[in-house]
Formats: C-alpha cells, sequence, structure tokens
C-alpha cells in the first residue's frame, strides 16, 4: 500500500572533515512530493548514504550527517521504526500515544531566560514539555505528543524509561527558595488541565527525585506535595492520626510496591523522605517515618 504524502524535506548537508567544507545535496530535485512505502524510505536513506558519501571521508563526516534538525531526527526515527521482516499492510484507526505521568522539576537556575536557553541550545540535550516562572508565567516548549528531554535515566515501578510516558514540568527555583504562590496556583492550573486531558492518574504525579533518588534532588523540600496532593496531584498521608504499622510491615517492599527503586535503598529512601518527612533527609527510616510510610501504603497500594 502506498502512503500518501510522505514528503522529503532534507534538501542538503555541509559536510565538514579533512578541512573542507562539501555542499552535499541528498533529496530529490524536481519533487518535493513522493509516494512511496516505509520499506522504500528505508532504502532510500540506505541508498542516499552510499551514494553521496565519499570513500575517503573520516568517521566526522558521519557524526556530520547525523547532525540533523529535529524534524529531521524525527523522520529518521519513525524510518527506524518500521520492521524489515514484515510486509506493510497499513491500518487507518490510530492516533498518537498520549502521556501517562507527569515529572516535575526545580530548574536550579537563576532565571526563566536562562532555562529557555538551555532547551534551546544544541549542546544541552535536555528538554521538558513546560516551565513555569516564579511570577506564574507558563511557557510550552513541546507538544504533549512529543517525548522531552527531562528525566534521564530514570526508573518508577517496572518502567525504566519515563521520558516515553511522562510530560515534563520546570519550576524556575534555583533549589534553596521557596516556591512562589503565583507560581504554585499556575501549575495547579495547568496540572488540572493536562489529568483531566490525558486522564492521568493521582499517583502518577511525581517528582524527579523519585524517579532518580542517586541523581537528582528536585523538587526541593519547600515543594508543597501536600497542597498538591490535596487537590488530587499525588499522594499525602493522615497527618492527624498514624498507626504504628504491624509487626509483619516491611518499609523496603513497601517503598518498592509505591514505585521506587530499590537497587539502593538508601537514596530511595532519602528521596522518600525529602518529599514527606521534609526534616532530617537522610537514609535512615525513623519509627514515626514508617509510620507515614505505612499509611500512604494503606490507603494508597
Ligand atoms: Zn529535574
Amino acid at each position: 500500500m502506498l502512503l500518501k504524502g510522505f514528503v522529503v524535506g532534507v534538501s542538503s548537508f555541509v559536510l565538514i572533515g579533512c578541512g573542507a567544507s562539501k555542499k552535499v545535496t541528498i533529496a530529490p530535485k524536481k519533487e518535493s512530493l513522493v509516494r512511496m512505502t516505509p520499506q522504500d524510505t528505508l532504502t532510500k536513506v540506505e541508498e542516499i548514504v552510499k551514494v553521496e558519501v565519499p570513500k575517503t571521508v573520516d568517521t566526522t563526516v558521519f557524526h556530520a550527517l547525523r547532525e540533523l534538525t529535529p524534524e529531521e531526527k524525527v523522520k529518521e526515527q519513525k524510518g527506524g521504526g518500521v520492521y524489515k521482516g514484515a510486509d506493510w499492510a497499513a491500518a487507518i484507526h490510530y492516533d498518537l500515544r498520549k502521556p501517562n505521568f507527569v515529572i516535575i522539576h526545580h530548574t536550579a537556575q537563576n532565571n526563566i531566560a536562562q532555562t529557555v536557553r538551555t532547551f534551546q541550545v544544541p549542546h544541552s540535550k535536555v528538554s521538558a514539555h513546560y516551565v513555569i516562572g516564579r511570577d506564574g508565567q507558563i511557557i510550552q516548549m513541546l507538544n504533549d505528543y512529543e517525548r522531552a528531554w527531562h528525566a534521564g535515566k530514570s526508573k518508577w515501578g517496572n518502567i525504566d524509561d519515563l521520558n516515553s510516558v511522562s510530560l515534563g514540568i520546570e519550576l524556575d527555583n534555583n533549589g534553596k527558595e521557596p516556591f512562589p504562590n503565583a507560581q504554585i496556583n499556575s501549575l495547579l492550573i495547568l496540572l488540572d488541565t493536562l489529568k483531566a486531558k490525558y486522564l492521568i492518574p493521582q499517583l502518577n504525579f511525581i517528582g524527579h527525585a523519585d524517579i532518580a533518588p542517586m541523581r537528582k534532588d528536585d523538587p526541593s523540600v519547600l515543594f508543597p506535595w501536600k497542597l498538591l496532593a490535596e487537590r488530587g496531584f499525588g499522594i499525602w498521608y493522615n497527618e492527624d492520626y498514624l498507626m504504628m504499622p504491624p509487626a509483619n510491615f516491611n518499609p523496603i517492599d513497601a517503598l518498592k510496591i509505591m514505585g521506587y527503586d530499590m537497587r539502593n535503598q538508601e537514596g530511595a529512601i532519602r528521596a522518600f523522605k525529602r518529599k514527606y518527612i521534609v526534616k532530617e533527609v537522610n537514609g535512615v527510616l525513623t519509627a514515626h517515618d514508617q509510620a507515614v510510610l505505612y499509611d500512604l501504603y494503606r490507603k494508597y497500594f
């Protein structure tokens, strides 16, 4: 079956290698609109590489070839999503996958302009869907359906590629200051919209430190997780009445069931305490901490 409207938009690259710049044209010259199967697309890419790369150039040329625009990278990635061992018969019922988690960060930077620039310069290799300023300004930097690079190496439950299933929200905050009301109010309004639009479960609003406890500590202890939980984003415990857990309660198992990566227990406990205990953020669970954990475990899991 033919794919309609596949646009070959790549026109040329400047190749830098062996001390010389060379402009290489790689797209058809006459037509910008062609009809081809996905397999054809792959074949075309292979042909382009075979035909256009001179045999004498070194690997820097190949690197230059890979410095594509974001749109070209996505097109190339989609080409890789076609299994060569299969025949192609296109289904007509589909849409884009939707996000199922929200990961909250603080930027650890001094102002929102600095963060926006970080997500736009080529070398940073990081991004987020939203940045929220101290004054409550919300800036969207990627479509919700696109995969931002905000989680990095991470794990939550059995998911080890959080970028593929989540939206990333960065709060402009240096990590040591309180989060202003205007910023939190904007966050709550945005979360309301996202939760309703994508049917994101309450338990799936979590922090960067939850999913990467050995590398990250954001958002900081000053982030109001209790307020968020009261509004339906994330969870909180009953502060007025805590039961002591039964003798057979295993806090390590409970943390694992909540989603924490327990390969490093101290790191996971530290992340738990930063979020729920706030004071004395360390790798040791006191009797009080265990009671908090038990309350959360009983209520939500
Ligand atoms: Zn972060």
